[in-house]
């Protein structure tokens, strides 16, 4: 695939909104990337053009069957190497195995990333530089067809849009554990299903539960396997991990969890440190024995959003099992210090994470 990239400037630039009070994905930069598809041209017309609306007709198929992926990644000021991406290939990969499920036409990955570079480039007086603060970049597909018929679309629209976001830990050197409910009664995905994928269907179906256990008190939901409702699975937007006599266990990439870029990054640093990394199922039975007789030393989240988010409790049933003390384990935060280095050029990259924007000015 052959791409030209037009580029609109904004006729005049926003006021940024107030660093120090960033709320997530509420501000948006001056400008954003857009391609058409139509089954005669392919993917056609990519264009950055100012940050705009969008004009749609209702009976768009999106609107109806829900026909849209997403992907979600970060851009970080560095210190000394201007701004860099984390493994941004691996999103756009990734958004190929979404399309692919959700029959919605293969993008170009490599063009992707150096468009993506080109628009940062063009907003890059955006992105954070404060500790811990980033740039969100949220590329996303919708069927943009009109037409009421249950079938997969003829025409989408690719956009990536980016969002100044501040620390998720208000202070970054105190990582705050959260509060877990295991879901027993609603159910995330089943194998065969799309639960692998970031289709925008999964999110609507876990509203109810992240409700349910809002009003119980705890941050968000554990869910396990919808079959025996017995093996877990990840959280709402994290994989998850759990360290039992120093060794570390994560569910198996099963066909109904996510393979999320942090939850790969984290096996691969901690079989870089020689720990024992274990990919398996993993029941709540055996986190209630090794909680029970002592070995459960930590439990922690894995994702774009907080990198590591340590667990300090996990209500299951009528039990609440307290995780470390509901304090930060040791391994969590080397995990998060060196990643969150890594990503912010404080910290050698050894495994060549970090993508440089490197654009040509023009
Ligand atoms: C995005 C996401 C993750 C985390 O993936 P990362 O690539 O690490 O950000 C995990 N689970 C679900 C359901 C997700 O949507």
């Amino acid at each position: 695939m052959e791409h030209e990239l037009s580029i609109q400037q904004a006729p005049t630039r926003k006021e940024k909104p107030d660093y120090s009070d960033l709320s997530f994905g509420k501000h948006f930069t001056d400008h954003m990337f857009v391609m058409d598809y139509n089954e005669e041209d392919g993917w056609f017309d990519a264009r950055i053009t100012p940050y705009e609306p969008l004009l749609m007709d209702p009976s768009s198929l999106v609107f109806h069957y829900g026909q849209a992926v997403f992907e979600g990644l970060k851009a970080y000021h560095a210190k000394d190497s201007g701004i860099l991406l984390f493994r941004p290939e691996k999103n756009f990969n990734r958004l190929n195995i979404s399309n692919e499920r959700m029959n919605i036409p293969a993008v170009d990955p490599d063009f992707l990333v150096e468009a993506l570079k080109k628009l940062i480039h063009i907003d890059r007086d955006w992105v954070p530089t404060q500790e811990g603060q980033s740039l969100y970049i949220r590329p996303f597909i919708i069927a943009t067809e009109p037409a009421l018929s249950v079938k997969p679309a003829s025409n989408y629209k690719l956009m990536i849009i980016l969002s100044p976001v501040g620390s998720y830990y208000s202070n970054s050197d105190q990582m705050s554990p959260v509060s877990i409910y295991v879901e027993d009664e609603y159910v995330r995905s089943v194998k065969g299903g799309v639960g692998f994928t970031k289709t925008a269907g999964n999110y609507a179906a876990s509203l109810k539960a992240q409700t349910k256990a809002d009003e119980l008190g705890y941050d968000q939901v554990l869910w396990l396997d919808a079959i025996e409702k017995k093996y877990v699975e990840e959280v709402g937007s994290m994989n998850i991990f759990f360290k039992i006599n120093g060794e570390v266990i994560t569910p198996a990439l099963n066909g109904s969890i996510l393979d999320g870029i942090t939850r790969d990054s984290v096996i691969e640093l901690l079989r870089h440190w020689n720990y024992n990394v274990q990919e398996r199922r993993i029941s709540i039975e055996e986190i209630k024995a090794a909680h029970q007789d002592g070995t459960l030393e930590e439990v922690f989240g894995t994702g774009t959003a907080a990198v590591i988010s340590p667990v300090g409790k996990l209500k299951w049933k009528e039990e609440e099992l307290t995780i470390n003390h509901n304090e930060t384990g040791a391994l969590s935060l080397s995990l998060y210090e060196t990643i969150a280095g890594i990503q912010t050029g404080e910290k050698e990259d050894k495994l060549g994470w970090t993508v440089p924007l490197e654009v040509k000015q023009t």
